[in-house]
């Protein structure tokens, strides 16, 4: 069974993704991630999430993720969009609430599960706004404006 990105699965669901080393990837359109859209300067673009489920420190869950892609941002500079290109990797530990205060993280990020379930597609959401530049603008100041340049041309 395929795990679909915005489904909610439960903590016992998640245990046994996690115990059977359960791993999968997909495009997801950001379109569909609402929260990250509206940062977005069109939907352009495609996002690949590859994740895998694992056990750790012998009996917790755990999911990494390797994500991948790019999305259309508008410069703040030159006002013209570009492409910001996204490479992050993520690992949390899976907790049930009454666990939260059992564990050494050792750094590692904590996640507790909620009653409603984990929703992959608002973790992986959550790790693409974070990625975002707080103030997006072409890498060099010479990129900038090449789009002007090339319409005053005509
Ligand atoms: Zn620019």
């Amino acid at each position: 069974m395929p795990i679909c990105f915005e489904s909610y699965y439960s903590f016992s669901e998640i245990y046994n993704f996690s115990k059977s080393s359960y791993s999968g990837k997909d495009f997801i359109e950001t379109i569909r991630l609402s929260r990250l859209n509206s940062s977005l300067f069109s939907s352009e673009g495609s996002i690949l999430c590859e994740f895998y489920f694992s056990l750790i420190y012998k009996y917790h869950c755990s999911v990494t993720f390797k994500i991948s892609g790019k999305v259309q941002l508008l410069c703040q500079r030159c006002l013209e969009p570009f492409f910001h290109y996204i490479n992050e990797n993520a690992q949390y530990i899976l907790l049930e609430s009454d666990q939260a205060s059992l564990v050494e993280s050792d750094g590692k990020d904590i996640l507790i599960v909620s009653e409603e379930g984990l929703n992959i597609a608002v973790l992986i959401e959550d790790e693409l706004i974070l990625s975002l530049p707080i103030i997006a603008s072409h890498k060099k100041n010479i990129e900038c404006g090449s789009l002007a340049d090339k319409i005053s041309k005509y």
